[in-house]
């Protein structure tokens, strides 16, 4: 497994914000929180790209919704 020398690689993640999403928890019907996350990946001290990207949680049974977008469609 590769192990040492990644210290200076890797990606870097900074929490923006949180916010009540709308809707509720497909697996158990909890409050939805969306949090706004800037990912950086960082190769060898170099910024190579930064994305903010929005995550969606349920706050009752603490899962990632990934697919959460999809059920706001409905
Ligand atoms: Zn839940």
């Amino acid at each position: 497994m590769a192990g040492a020398g990644m210290m200076l690689c890797g990606k870097e993640e900074k929490v923006l914000g949180a916010q009540k999403a709308p809707g509720s928890c497909p697996y158990c019907g909890g409050g939805v929180a969306a949090t706004d996350v800037e990912a950086k990946w960082v190769l060898c001290c170099l910024p190579l790209c930064r994305k903010a990207k929005r995550r969606f949680a349920c706050t009752a049974c603490a899962r990632r919704l990934v697919s959460y977008p999809a059920i706001l469609h409905d």
